[in-house]
């Protein structure tokens, strides 16, 4: 990390009257300097032994306080911001977190969630030990267990799934991801293909647009450096990577860049933008076409970047092999392939002026190769065919030569750390259906919403369910199918939740094992969140106290609260006793690389992991630091700065051959680079090592008419919604800024900022139908209803309606008191199998607790569960679940109640059918479930890829 500000003089004098910490005196290589861009005011790293300040609850008295500040990481959101703990030294109790300055990413700042993370560290209804169901599965009796027995009983079932091959019935299924790679690491260590994500909830539409071009599957952009900012989604206030990429969209602005934003939603970032494009849903790709043919048919394209590095000569040849096999050839046929796509037609699709998008379009070719861009959810993880956005939006990249460059938009990949393990275990040789079916080759990730329908089909069952700090009950769509599933044993045998929090989806486990927040576990992270590469540290602050106090422990939990486990820890104790004799070819991977034969620590995990980082051993010994003590003392290494163009790295050509009309590098007939010039690049991993505007891939896999970026229209597009029957597309993707999923309902202060997600309608819209702000309104989906309170506004386009996706938590009368700042109580009752009703019997109120602002608790509103009452709806291609929702609204009728749920799950089961009809199965070519150059999650044996 290198320093890039100089101290001002007033900065100087203030340092020097000790009126702002001494951030400067490491000039002369004294300690490491906070990440370039902090700038921020905190205790220098050599007093964080140290740290002295006055209680400001003690005021008027001047008392002072003895703190231990140590590094962590947040868990609050994917982003990984930077923590810094303050330990008070008399007490040894964790009294507050402040931003980590020497956080490449977020640089000392953090967003309301990362400080709020001492509000679930004291959550007085956390859970402190484990426990055992026992009464019948979700009726809320539960018996404290020890972990013993747990890691005994847990261990052993899977040690006889894998000795009678039932490697299949193993499934570990997590909600929100990190670890970098160690989880991957341990299950193909045991030899089954059982990881399962939330990741078709929540970014496979996106991250298949990009795939289909550039094998990444995710943008970087590079905001600080952008002159044309394009956002799909609210990305500067509550998108990915978002206080990371907030602080630099700002920065990038501050330094003349232009924001423009497609969002139906007037959200904080269009607020913000000098661009507001309310699109309506599903939209987008046409306005971002309709951009891409103004920069086609202007010349504001990079002649250069297409003529070397988009695999043009290919789709002549497949498309237009009559025709001449020239450059200029290429942009004619681009010409005739979008002329439909004019401005003027995708105002009439979107709404979005036909000018404006001229004028947004002249403005990204003015901007070049400093054109940033990213989408996450919203768009592509809405609508049938969401993909294309993503797709239409990287086009725009490419037209402009902004991949990778300084101001542009990067692959992922090359911004992400991979650790290397002390052991590489062998890809699994299963497959698991239920994870990939064959309905789905091109599915992104694994369809894990589909689990209880594909369960139901009787496709297989599991004997092992591992749900970590995962919420399907209440975060997916059909959450009542979810319990369906979860409350049979015959198809879900062991369901073990691993969670710091009660939730809706822990209530049907046997096991539920307390897990540690952020500042209570170890974890790996990296995240593409600018032009660099970087690694945090998230590690248990107390332990690391206790370890420079000179009296460490050996397990983390010794110094959490209760019985509170960290989950590196769990999963290293439980595979050691899934094969202690080392029969199944287990143990080995657990094993430490320090001392032969014996269970491999923590310490040592990670100190292997640290020890092989580029530059980081380097760094670490110019301090006289070990690669581990480097990173438990600052949390956080910027492993690489300025990455650009890696597409153009080198390789060695001797050997292979060179194509002398394009340039394609080959081996064994199998194209492994380009050559541009007199340069030999590695170029993109794609099977034509260049951007793939044409999609060979598309046309095999029976989506011919995909071959190109195209417009897919949505399921929720006007031609589907009857506006007299008052419908309307209903948006449930947004965030709100402080909340996160099921993450945040836990933190107090959080939960006092933001606790109802009403539905946002227009008011022209409202008065038509005669609804007044506040009115209830009966939300009617395709498998039922919730009721709302409408929300009337202006900052919504006409015939949308949107609601935000984190509130609506819920218990029951014989649940744990879980959660008791955002959760109402509710009654829920089922008639004739499938018909499920849901009712407040009481919303969040004051509760009497160890924490006496539980007895202030002024708000009585806990929002709405509405994703409960959607049915699934998987993208055909992508895989996604395409979250928008087409609804009809109506005045709620007498006897409803705010926040009532009624869901017919028979009728879900009938959609979930209807969308997979929609599908174009494997197998593939030559006998092929999948693509075999696309990325898959835990990737198994090659052999699996076929279908015998
Ligand atoms: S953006 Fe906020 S919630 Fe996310 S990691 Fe950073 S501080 Fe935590």
């Amino acid at each position: 990390m290198s320093m890039s500000h100089k101290p001002t003089l007033i900065e100087k004098t203030a340092e020097a009257l000790h009126v702002i910490p001494n951030l400067h005196k490491d000039e002369n290589g004294a300690f490491t300097a906070p990440a370039a861009g902090s700038e921020m005011a905190c205790p220098p790293p050599e007093s964080w032994d140290s740290w002295v300040e006055y209680d400001s609850k003690s005021w008027p008295e001047k008392k002072q306080r003895e703190y231990m500040l140590v590094p962590t990481s947040c868990f609050n959101c994917e982003a990984g911001c930077g923590l810094l703990a303050y330990i008070d030294k008399e007490t040894m109790e964790i009294k507050k977190f402040t931003g980590n300055p020497y956080h490449p990413a977020s640089r000392g700042r953090n967003c309301a969630k990362g400080p709020a993370t001492i509000n679930q560290l004291e959550d007085p209804d956390r859970i402190l030990y484990p426990l055992k169901r026992v009464g019948p599965r979700g009726s809320g009796k539960w018996e404290q267990v020890s972990w013993e027995s747990v890691l005994d009983d847990i261990s052993s079932r899977i040690r006889k799934a894998l000795q009678e091959k039932r490697n299949n019935e193993i499934s570990y299924h997590v909600g929100r991801p990190g670890h970098e790679g160690f989880m991957d690491w341990v299950l193909k260590a045991w030899g089954v293909d059982g990881h399962n994500s939330h990741t078709n909830i929540c970014s496979s539409g996106a991250r298949f647009g990009y795939a289909i071009w550039q094998w990444y599957d995710r943008p970087s952009p590079d905001h600080a450096n952008a002159k044309f900012i394009l956002l799909v989604s609210a990305h500067l206030e509550a998108g990915h990577y978002f206080n990371p990429h907030a602080q630099r969209i700002v920065e990038g602005r501050m330094k003349g860049a232009k924001l423009a934003v497609l969002d139906p939603r007037l959200s904080n970032t269009a607020s913000m933008s000098d661009y507001w494009m309310p699109s309506f849903p599903g939209s987008e790709p046409a306005v971002l076409l309709a951009m891409v043919k103004v920069i086609i048919d202007e010349g504001l394209y990079n002649r250069d970047y297409l003529e070397n590095w988009v695999n043009w000569r290919q789709y002549l040849q497949a498309e237009y092999p009559d025709r001449q096999a020239a450059f200029e050839t290429f942009i004619d046929v681009l010409k005739e392939e979008y002329a439909e796509y004019t401005p003027e037609f995708a105002e009439k699709e979107s709404g979005v002026p036909a000018d404006t998008i001229r004028d947004v379009a002249r403005q990204i070719g003015d901007a070049g190769e400093r054109f940033s861009t990213h989408v996450w959810r919203s768009a592509s993880s809405g609508n049938l065919g969401g993909w294309a956005v993503s797709r239409t939006l990287h086009f725009l990249n490419v037209l402009t030569g902004s991949v990778g460059t300084p101001g542009g938009t990067a692959p992922s990949a090359w911004n992400k750390f991979k650790p290397t393990f002390h052991t590489k275990p062998e890809p699994q040789k299963f497959w698991n259906p239920l994870h990939f079916p064959d309905e789905y080759p091109l599915a992104h990730y694994e369809m894990s919403f589909l689990l209880p329908h594909m369960l139901k089909e009787g496709r297989g069952k599991l004997d092992v369910y591992f749900t970590r700090v995962f919420n399907p009950v209440w975060t997916y769509p059909d959450g009542f199918s979810w319990i369906e599933a979860l409350e049979d044993e015959s198809k879900i045998g062991l369901h073990v939740a691993l969670t710091p929090t009660w939730n809706e989806t822990a209530y049907f486990a046997d096991y539920v094992l307390p897990m540690g927040h952020s500042p209570e576990r170890h974890d790996l992270v990296s995240y593409e969140t600018h032009a660099g590469k970087w690694i945090a540290f998230r590690q248990p602050v107390l332990r690391v106290a206790h370890e420079r106090l000179g009296t460490p422990k050996e397990f983390t939990w010794q110094a959490n609260a209760g019985e509170v486990w960290e989950e590196d820890e769990f999963w290293l104790e439980l595979s050691w006793r899934i094969d202690p004799d080392g029969s199944l070819g287990v143990k080995q991977h657990f094993e430490s690389p320090y001392r032969s034969g014996q269970k491999l620590t923590i310490n040592e995990y990670y100190r292997h992991i640290f020890e092989h980082t580029k530059n980081l051993p380097e760094a670490a010994a110019r301090q006289g630091l070990s690669p581990l003590e480097y990173m438990k003392k600052y949390g956080a290494f910027e492993v690489e700065s300025d990455v650009y163009s890696l597409h153009r790295n080198a390789i060695d050509p001797d050997g292979a051959e060179v194509d002398a009309v394009d340039g394609t590098i080959t081996r064994d007939g199998k194209a492994v680079g380009i050559q541009d010039g007199n340069e030999h690049c590695t170029g993109f991993p794609t099977p034509s090592r260049r951007q793939e505007i044409y999609s060979q891939t598309m046309v095999d896999w029976k989506w011919p008419e995909y071959k190109l970026p195209a417009y897919i229209k949505s399921h929720v597009h006007p031609d589907n919604i009857d506006r007299s029957r008052n419908e309307f597309a209903l948006i449930p993707t947004f965030r709100l800024p402080v909340l996160i999923h099921s993450r945040s309902g836990n933190a107090k202060w959080l939960a006092e900022i933001a606790h109802r997600n009403p539905l946002w309608i227009n008011a022209d819209d409202a008065a038509s139908m005669g609804i007044a702000n506040g009115d209830l309104v009966r939300v009617n989906t395709d498998i039922g209803f919730h009721v709302n309170r409408a929300w009337v506004t202006e900052a919504i386009r006409p015939g949308v309606v949107a609601s935000s996706h984190h509130i609506g938590r819920w218990r029951r009368d014989q649940d744990a008191k879980g959660n008791r700042w955002a959760t109402s109580l509710v009654s829920i009752e089922r008639e004739n199998g499938g018909k499920w009703r849901m009712r407040v019997k009481e919303s969040v109120e004051p509760f009497e607790s160890s924490d006496p602002d539980s007895g202030r608790i002024f708000w009585s509103d806990g929002g709405v569960h509405q994703n409960i009452t959607f049915p699934v709806h998987p993208d055909p291609i992508s895989g996604m679940h395409c979250w928008h929702q087409k609804v009809r609204l109506e005045k709620a009728h007498a006897d409803d109640r705010y926040g009532d749920v009624v869901v017919d799950t028979a009728r879900s089961f009938a959609v979930y059918k209807e969308w997979l009809a929609m599908t174009r199965p494997a197998p593939g070519p030559g006998g092929l479930r999948r693509p075999t150059w696309l990325n898959r999650p835990l990737r198994p044996a090659d052999e699996t890829y076929y279908i015998s």
